[in-house]
């Protein structure tokens, strides 16, 4: 079985080819090691094989795994990249560094509050929902600019970016398009697409973080 290091080191590899090949600099964009549901062993070989940014979709689960790891490791980046809960808001703010889930109002309401309170600036990126499935989180694209507008003006966030979960069941290239394109008519640099399956793919189109979870680590555990 490949190791964890190994499953990095290509990845940062075919990043480096993706991007040079569309005339991109080779640091534009970056990998963040999707950890959720991963054993401590293979989140310690990421870490020893210098591995900094990682990915966690649930503010507990990431709790858990990060709250004394943070310490060890100073220049740890934590992305929280799944949905946010009001009632969660507070420790998401404690424990992350990006919040990628800024998909609703009162959302950005709290975290503009609770961000003063902790005296912290977390850039946010607005999280649109590209396919308009019901059931997934994220703002419609028709409503992009006034969220935007709403979250930057009228909340003070730093909204760095935008990221998108495209539908299990479609190519994602038209996703990856329009998220680039809703990002460029706010002046966004950040486009945080692209998974272990089609994140070669997403650089193409402009991804400056990709999320890679099963390419990074193997399998999730179940549960
Ligand atoms: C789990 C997850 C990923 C990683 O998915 P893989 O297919 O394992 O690479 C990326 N983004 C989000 C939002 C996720 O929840």
């Amino acid at each position: 079985m490949p190791s964890v290091e190994k499953n990095i080191q290509e990845i940062n590899l075919t990043i480096r080819s993706v991007l040079e090949s569309n005339g991109r600099e080779v640091e534009s964009a970056r990998l963040i090691a999707v950890s959720k549901k991963q054993s401590v062993g293979r989140i310690e070989e990421a870490l020893k094989a210098g591995q900094r940014v990682f990915g966690e979709n649930r503010v507990q689960e990431a709790y858990q795994y990060w709250e004394t790891r943070r310490s060890q490791y100073q220049d740890v980046e934590l992305h929280l990249i799944g949905p946010l809960q009001t009632n969660k808001v507070k420790e998401a703010v404690a424990l992350f560094d990006v919040i990628q889930t800024l998909d609703r109002a009162k959302l950005a309401k709290v975290l503009k509050k609770e961000m003063d309170k902790q005296n912290k600036t977390l850039p946010c990126f607005i999280q649109v929902n590209t396919g308009e499935e019901e059931q997934k989180s994220g703002i419609l694209p028709n409503e992009f600019a006034e969220f935007y507008r709403f979250c930057t003006e009228e909340c003070a966030l730093d909204v760095a970016g935008l990221m998108c979960i495209p539908p299990a069941q479609e190519p994602p290239a038209l996703h990856f398009a329009l998220l680039r394109q809703l990002a460029d008519s706010a002046e966004l640099q950040e486009l945080s697409m692209g998974m272990s399956h089609d994140y070669e793919r997403a650089l193409a189109l402009g991804a400056t973080y990709v999320r890679i979870g099963t390419g990074v680590f193997g399998a999730r555990e179940k549960g």
